[in-house]
């Protein structure tokens, strides 16, 4: 994550209690859930909304795509790594890929996995179906 030098370095807190009021107007705020949050302010009111996750928040399959691959490969799938797109509370309804490049000015990041992160996957012959992980709770 990077951030402009004109602007306060964001904090990041493990506290599951939200501060209200932040002190200034960007700040970014990793809960419990693993989600991390950016609180704005502006002309249309303020809030938090989701910035980013931790790895452990990524799909299953992601994780099994990082741990087949190495090298080059390796880090093509970490740059095309998913990110939040729609969120409900602290579910992810839909990733996007956060390392497909812009084209066109009505352009939307592509949902995740991207055609890049689809090859990846067929190479190292890891699955990408959401139904072949199972998901460990607590
Ligand atoms: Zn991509």
């Amino acid at each position: 994550m990077t951030t402009p030098a004109d602007q306060p370095d964001p904090i990041r807190c493990t506290s599951t209690t939200r501060p209200h009021h932040p002190p200034y107007g960007t700040r970014v705020l990793e809960e419990d859930t693993g989600l991390i949050q950016r609180f704005h302010s502006g002309a249309y009111g303020s809030g938090w909304s989701v910035d980013g996750t931790t790895d452990a928040r990524r799909p299953p399959a992601y994780r099994a795509l990082l741990a087949a691959t190495d090298g080059l490969a390796r880090e093509m799938v970490e740059l095309h790594r998913p990110e939040p797109d729609i969120v409900h509370g602290n579910d992810v309804r839909r990733w996007r890929c956060a390392g497909c490049d812009a084209e066109g000015c009505d352009w939307e990041h592509p949902e995740w996995p991207c055609r890049t992160s689809q090859l990846a996957a067929e190479r190292a012959d890891v699955s990408l179906r959401e139904d072949h992980y199972t998901v460990e709770s607590g």
